[in-house]
C-alpha cells in the first residue's frame, strides 16, 4: 500500500448536509490550498501556525466556490502526522464535489478508504489496534459498543502488549547468545526472572481471550433465546419487548431500519432475539419446539428467556426436567424461567425447583416486562465492560490465542530442560504473534484487509 503523495477526501458524510469537511493530508496539502484559497487575513497558510482556523473564499480561477473555514494542522501534530488541511465549507453535495474536483485537477489523489488513519499508524502515531478501534467507533451504535472501542482506541491492551512482548524480545536475544557459546554450556537468561514474565505473559493472555465472549457480544449485539414449550407466550413476549422499543426507534426520525426488527437497546446495550422467525410461525407443526430446537438455540444465546405458562400443569413437570438438562449441557449459561400469563392465575408464586432464578410475567398484559428487561440488562452491566478491557476484535483474539499457544510451549520446554535452539523457535513465534495484535510485524495483505474495511475520509 502507498502512503506516498498528498491525498483529499469528504470526511462527513456523503450527501447534503448544514456544512461538510474535506481533508487533506501530505506534504502538498497546505501549498495546494493555499493555491485556492484567499485568506481574509491576506496571509497564506504556509505563513501560519499550527492548530489555527481560518476564513476565506475558496476561489475557482476568479470566482468564489464557497466561503470556507480552513483548519491547519502542521505535522507531525495532526492525526495522520503529515500535514493536514481540514476546509469547512457548506454542506451543499454541489459544493462538496466541486471543491474536491478542483483539488484533484490540481494533482491531488483521491484518498483510498481508511488512507489517513492507514497514514497515522505508518507514521507511527497509533498502533494496529488503536487504528482498528477508530472504525469500531465510527461504527458503533450504542453505549457498550462505544465505551469497548474507546478503550481500545486510547492504548487499551496493547500499551501492556508492547511492554511485556518488548521484556520478551530481550529473553529471546539472551537465549539466542546462548546458542552462540553452546559449547560452553552458560546461561546468560536468568532462567527464574524468564519463567516469571512468560506466567505474566500468560495470565494477561487469558483474561484477556476470556473477555473476547463478552466483547464480541455487546458488540454486535448480545443474542438472546426465548425458548419454551408451545402456547408458553413466547411470540407475545417478544412483540412485547419489540414494540415498545420500536416506538421509541420511529421517533427519531431517519433511525429505522430493516433489521431493527428483532433488535432493542437496553440502557445502552443492544439485544438481538435469535431465531425469531421461528417464534412467530408457531402453528407450523414444523416449529412446534422440541427439546432438539430449544437446544440448539440455547448454543448461540448468550443469554436464554425459559417461558413457561404458569395456567398449564403439564409444562410444569416437562420444565423442570428440561432445565435440568440445560443446566447439565450449559452449566454457565445465564436463563431466567420466566412464568407467564399471571393475569390468570393472580395469587400464583412461581415454584423454586431449578437451578435458575425466576420472574412472574403476564407477556399479553405487559405486566412486569420492565423488571425482565432490568433482569437481563443487570445481567451484563455486572461485568463492568465499561471499566475493564474487553477484547471485541476477532483478529486480536487469533493472535492472542495463537501466542498464548506459544507461550505455554516455553514453559513446558523448560520444564523439560528443553535446549536453547529449540525454545528460541517457540519464543519467537510467539513475538510474532504478539507483534501482530499492535502491527510491529505486519505485512501488506494485512494493512491492506483492515484499511479496506473503513470509510472514505477516515
Ligand atoms: P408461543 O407458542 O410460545 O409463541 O405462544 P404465543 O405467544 O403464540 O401465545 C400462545 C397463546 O397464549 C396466545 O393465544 C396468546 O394470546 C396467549 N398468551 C400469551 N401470553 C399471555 C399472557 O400473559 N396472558 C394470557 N392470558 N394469555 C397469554
Amino acid at each position: 500500500m502507498l502512503t506516498e503523495g498528498t491525498i483529499i477526501a469528504l470526511s462527513t458524510a456523503a450527501g447534503q448536509g448544514a456544512i461538510a469537511v474535506l481533508r487533506l493530508s501530505g506534504s502538498k496539502a497546505i501549498t495546494s490550498v493555499d493555491r485556492l484559497f484567499k485568506a481574509r487575513s491576506g496571509k497564506p497558510l504556509n505563513t501560519q501556525k499550527s492548530h489555527t482556523v481560518h476564513l476565506g473564499d475558496l476561489m475557482d480561477k476568479q470566482s468564489v466556490v464557497d466561503e470556507v473555514l480552513v483548519t491547519l494542522f502542521k505535522g507531525p501534530h495532526s492525526y495522520t502526522g503529515e500535514d493536514v488541511v481540514e476546509i469547512s465549507c457548506h454542506g451543499s453535495v454541489f459544493i462538496q464535489e466541486k471543491i474536491l474536483r478542483l483539488f484533484l485537477d490540481h494533482g491531488i489523489q483521491a484518498a483510498q478508504p481508511g488512507e489517513f488513519t492507514l497514514r497515522a499508524f505508518v507514521n507511527g502515531k497509533m498502533d494496529l489496534s488503536q487504528a482498528e478501534a477508530v472504525s469500531d467507533l465510527i461504527a458503533s451504535e450504542n453505549a457498550a459498543s462505544h465505551a469497548i472501542a474507546l478503550q481500545q482506541m486510547r492504548g487499551g491492551f496493547s500499551d501492556e502488549i508492547k511492554k511485556l512482548r518488548e521484556q520478551l524480545l530481550n529473553f529471546a536475544s539472551l537465549i539466542e547468545l546462548e546458542l552462540d557459546f553452546a559449547e560452553e554450556d552458560v546461561a546468560f537468561a536468568d532462567r527464574e526472572a524468564f519463567i516469571a514474565l512468560l506466567k505474566k505473559i500468560e495470565s494477561l493472555l487469558k483474561h484477556l481471550l476470556d473477555s473476547f465472549a463478552l466483547g464480541n457480544v455487546l458488540k454486535k449485539g448480545v443474542p438472546v433465546a426465548i425458548v419454551g414449550p408451545p402456547n408458553a407466550g413466547k411470540s407475545t413476549l417478544l412483540n412485547a419487548l419489540l414494540n415498545e422499543d420500536k416506538a421509541i426507534i420511529s421517533a427519531i426520525a431517519g433511525t429505522t431500519r430493516d433489521s431493527i426488527e428483532d433488535e432493542i437497546t437496553l440502557d445502552g446495550i443492544a439485544f438481538r432475539f435469535i431465531d425469531t422467525a421461528g417464534i412467530r410461525e408457531t402453528e407450523d407443526v414444523v416449529e412446534k419446539i422440541g427439546i432438539q430446537k430449544t437446544f440448539e438455540k440455547l448454543e448461540n444465546a448468550a443469554f436464554v428467556f425459559y417461558l413457561i405458562d404458569s395456567t398449564d400443569k403439564a409444562q410444569h413437570q416437562a420444565a423442570v426436567e428440561a432445565l435440568a438438562k440445560i443446566n447439565t449441557q450449559y452449566p454457565d449459561k445465564p436463563l431466567l424461567v420466566v412464568w407467564n400469563k399471571m393475569d390468570k392465575t393472580k395469587d400464583f408464586t412461581p415454584p423454586n425447583d431449578t437451578h435458575y432464578p425466576s420472574l412472574a410475567i403476564s407477556a399479553k398484559e405487559q405486566t412486569s416486562i420492565d423488571a425482565l428487561q432490568k433482569h437481563l440488562v443487570d445481567y451484563f452491566q455486572q461485568q463492568n465492560y465499561s471499566d475493564q478491557t474487553v477484547l471485541s476484535n476477532a483478529r486480536h483474539y487469533g493472535a492472542l490465542n495463537a501466542a498464548l499457544g506459544e507461550i505455554i510451549k516455553v514453559q513446558q520446554g523448560i520444564d523439560d530442560h528443553l535446549s536453547s535452539d529449540l525454545l528460541a523457535i517457540d519464543l519467537r513465534q510467539a513475538l510474532y504473534h504478539l507483534g501482530e495484535i499492535t502491527g510491529e510485524v505486519t505485512n501488506d495483505e494485512l494493512l491492506g484487509n483492515i484499511f479496506s474495511k473503513f470509510c472514505i475520509g477516515k
